[in-house]
């Protein structure tokens, strides 16, 4: 459902990817590694039209998404991201967190909004937290609250960026198990993320990124136990 074709971005003189090629089936979850600084969260920020991508082409449901013509705001409708600091508007409820860009940018109607965002929020057991400011909630019960912000628009394609890395290791479990429930569920996903126990238990492939590209990809089992890129295998020496 997402092919990335030959995708370059680069920061001034600074190339971060370069004719990168990335494809996601339809309920896949791909999972990103790659040392600080490889361009995991740039690749999911130029997924998401957040940047903009100096070479390349990006896809979703054969639709070509970089096209100057599309419209962002319509191809973000399709695509749920979560950042690693969850975003939430401290001055607004859950509920009214979860609502705001369905109504007000993609012009949904507040009470349909709001029946949508209720049923998410009691499926991942926030149900009596939906009036509740987010300084309530515990850090990762504010991360489930944003991962139903982002799926509120029930999205073809959900990225998370690092969503448990500002998470006390108690909390971790919680969102943890949201994403493998999310995973039964059939939602294709790519993720960017630096622990490695998570990547090998829910993602059905493993992407290394490296001078830009993906420079190994395949099952958890195979780049976790047998890279066969030395550099991949340098990466993983130093951080398992
Ligand atoms: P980490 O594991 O630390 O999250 P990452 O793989 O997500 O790293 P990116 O955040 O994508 O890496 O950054 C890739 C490179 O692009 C870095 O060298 C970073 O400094 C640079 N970069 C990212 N965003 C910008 C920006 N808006 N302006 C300039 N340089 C940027
Ligand atoms: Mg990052």
């Amino acid at each position: 459902i997402l092919s990335v074709q030959g995708v370059r971005k680069v920061f001034g003189s600074q190339v971060v990817l370069s004719s990168l090629d990335l494809d996601v089936d339809e309920h896949q979850v791909v999972a990103l590694i790659g040392a600080s600084g490889s361009g995991k969260s740039t690749l999911l920020r130029c997924v998401n039209l957040l940047e903009e991508i100096d070479d390349g082409m990006i896809w979703l449901d054969g639709s070509h998404i970089t096209d100057p013509r599309v419209n962002p705001d319509k191809v973000r409708q399709r695509i749920g991201i979560v950042f690693q600091s969850y975003n939430l508007f401290p001055h607004m409820t859950v509920l009214e967190n979860v609502i705001l860009a369905p109504v007000r940018v993609h012009g949904r109607s507040s009470k349909e909004a709001t029946d949508a965002a209720r049923e998410w929020l009691t499926r991942v057991g926030l149900g009596d937290k939906a009036d509740a400011y987010p300084d309530r909630l515990s850090g990762g019960q504010q991360q489930r609250v944003a991962i139903v912000r982002a799926l509120i628009n029930s999205p073809r394609l959900l990225l998370l960026d690092e969503v448990t890395s500002a998470l006390d290791p108690e909390l971790v479990g919680e969102v943890l198990s949201m994403i493998r429930d999310l995973k039964g569920e059939g939602m294709t996903m790519v993720l960017a993320t630096h622990e490695m126990g998570f990547a090998r238990q829910v993602a059905d492939r493993v992407c290394f990124l490296d001078g830009g590209k993906v420079l190994e990809q395949g099952p958890p089992e195979q780049v976790f136990g047998d890279p066969r890129e030395p550099r991949t295998r340098q990466f993983l020496s130093r951080i398992i």
